[in-house]
């Protein structure tokens, strides 16, 4: 299995617009961030998890060449707003996209890509096939995802395990059972907007770190960051030894 961070940065993305602090100012690539997404791949299989408005420029990138299904998290606009850009894969492919996600995750991009479930559709909108998934093992292609529930402020988020590898994002609170879950995994990837103070809907640092002290994984990686972070190579060196922040680019091969 090989996955791959398509983007590391929170909703607004790093640099920030009209922002000139150090951090955006950086001319260090580890330092521009993307919005979240990640490309998976096993045997052949090739999932991402989510699609942000950055999309296709991360497919572009990391040179995507085939996709077969896209699961998402949650349905706020920087994990869902670069959906039409599956486009390509359904021309090449001849196929429709499955898209698998959580029931109301489904039906809040029915609303927001409305155009492409029309009965008259324009020719050449995105083709896409709804799975709505509960809180319970699923397979696609025979490759099976483990749902997390985690809480971001009020709304259930969908982590997802797939076999060692665990990717929890926009979560600030995750219940003991789901925990659970995690345990045992080689590579945990969690959310962390940054050093403090504690935020409504995100763990920060402290926070993340505790779960990752709390689960062991063989290697921690830090998602969803914020400019106010600090510096990339600053807050790396700060961290715990099997504690990295994430970066866009970074491919893990499990
Ligand atoms: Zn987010
Ligand atoms: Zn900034
Ligand atoms: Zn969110």
């Amino acid at each position: 299995m090989q996955v791959t961070f398509l983007g590391t940065g929170t909703s607004q993305g790093v640099p920030v617009i009209g922002c000139d602090c150090p951090v955006c100012r950086s001319l260090d690539f580890r330092d521009k961030r993307l919005r979240v997404s990640m490309h998976v791949e096993v045997d052949g299989r090739s999932l991402v998890i989510d699609t942000g408005p950055d999309f296709r420029t991360q497919a572009l990138r990391e040179r995507i060449m085939h996709l077969d299904a896209v699961v998402f998290t949650h349905a706020h606009k920087d994990h869902t707003a670069g959906l039409d850009d599956v486009r390509p894969f359904n021309f090449r492919q001849n196929s429709d996209i499955p898209l698998y996600g959580q029931a109301s995750v489904l039906e809040q991009i029915k609303v927001e890509f409305a155009y492409a479930f029309a009965e008259n559709k324009y020719p050449g909108t995105p083709r896409l096939q709804l799975h709505p998934v509960e809180n319970k093992p699923f397979e696609i292609l025979g490759l099976q995802l483990t749902p997390i529930e985690v809480m971001h402020h009020k709304l259930p988020v969908f982590g997802y395990r797939i076999g060692d590898f665990s990717y929890i994002t926009d979560a600030n609170f995750i219940a003991e059972p789901e925990l659970e879950k995690l345990r045992n995994s080689k590579v945990l990837v969690i959310n962390a907007l940054h050093k403090g103070p504690r935020h409504l809907s995100h763990f920060v640092l402290p926070e993340a770190l505790e779960i990752i002290e709390k689960l062991q994984p063989h290697v921690a990686y830090l998602t969803h960051i914020s400019h106010s972070m600090g510096l990339h190579a600053q807050v790396e060196a700060e961290l715990p030894p099997h504690v990295h922040l994430a970066y866009d680019g970074l491919k893990i091969i499990l």
